[in-house]
């Protein structure tokens, strides 16, 4: 009997040790950026004054330049060879050619500084309809802002690969940033080893739920998304789930092609990919920074810090 009970004591404290990670109910911080910054950027990203970010307007253009005043205020450089943090792109829209502007930066690896981990998130959204701003905080001021805070800490400390911060132009119009990127790579394909991207972080509306899909693709991945979800100071949840046939929000439906990761994907680049899923705010006028989840949006991009460090420990 008192082996058997103290078996289930046991028993009980490893279920309560493994309730912690992972927690479906709680949020922990593990303080490793600055969510201060975090929270500004984000809020000034999805602002009016950057009107919806549609590509080609001028407040796309606004969104780059902040998004590049910060990467030189933290010494975040452009690409080697690159003046400047601008990488224009051209796709075409029915018979003309348009441009769009991704932005780039670069932290050299300490030991594999050939071997490149691509972090992308896309800045443009969807713009003005008549006199209403489409914000786009969750989608896609979120990644942006995440993306900024994972380049500030990269800059002070950083990693064996040499990592590449990409925001793109034009996701939403279908995947052109990224596609320019791939198409005209400023290193060779065949040295990226990985791409993160980050799209949609901080709306937890009903789920308590973060995502992050791509290691059923990659088996080399899948230790990456099991450890960073034992160190995740939030639910982390392998493989994004399909919503509701029928649903309103089912445009996102396919996750593999649901945004940049897929560009990558198509050239063989090895992806996860870190959002929520669909929410009754995406692509809506009320996807607005008030509305967002700060306390579960922190945790999300310190969960997002956490999976890169752990790709970054996988050997080229
Ligand atoms: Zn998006």
């Amino acid at each position: 009997m008192t082996r058997a009970l103290s078996a289930l004591i046991a028993c009980l404290t490893c279920l309560q040790l493994s309730a912690k990670a992972n927690d479906c109910r709680n949020y922990q911080h593990n303080d490793s950026i600055n969510a201060e910054l975090l929270l500004t950027d984000l809020r000034v990203l999805s602002s009016d004054d950057f009107q919806g970010r549609k590509t080609q307007t001028a407040g796309a253009k606004l969104a780059r330049d902040y998004i590049a005043q910060q990467l030189a205020l933290y010494q975040v450089a452009p690409l080697p060879n690159q003046t400047d943090y601008l990488l224009p792109f051209h796709y075409k829209n029915g018979l003309t050619s348009v441009e769009g502007i991704n932005v780039a930066a670069m932290v050299a690896g300490t030991a594999f500084s050939n071997k490149y981990i691509i972090v992308t998130a896309h800045y443009d959204h969807l713009g003005k309809k008549g006199a209403k701003v489409f914000n786009g905080a969750d989608d896609n001021a979120s990644g942006v802002a995440a993306l900024l805070a994972l380049a500030r800490y990269t800059a002070k400390k950083p990693l064996k690969h040499s990592v590449i911060f990409l925001a793109t132009d034009a996701e939403e119009k279908g995947l052109f940033g990224a596609k320019g990127f791939v198409q005209t790579p400023p290193v060779a394909l065949e040295d990226i080893r990985f791409n993160l991207n980050l799209d949609m972080l901080s709306q937890n509306k009903g789920r308590n739920r973060l995502y992050i899909s791509g290691a059923r693709y990659y088996p080399e991945l899948v230790p990456v998304v099991g450890k960073s979800k034992e160190q995740a100071g939030l639910c982390l949840v392998d493989g994004h789930r399909s919503q509701q046939r029928g649903s309103i929000y089912a445009s996102r439906n396919n996750w593999r092609q649901a945004s940049d990761h897929a560009a990558f994907a198509r050239v063989g680049i090895p992806y996860l990919f870190i959002g929520v899923t669909d929410h009754p705010y995406y692509h809506t006028v009320n996807d607005t920074y008030e509305r967002i989840n700060p306390d579960f949006y922190r945790a999300a991009a310190e969960t997002s810090l956490t999976v890169l460090l752990n790709m970054d420990a996988l050997s080229p």
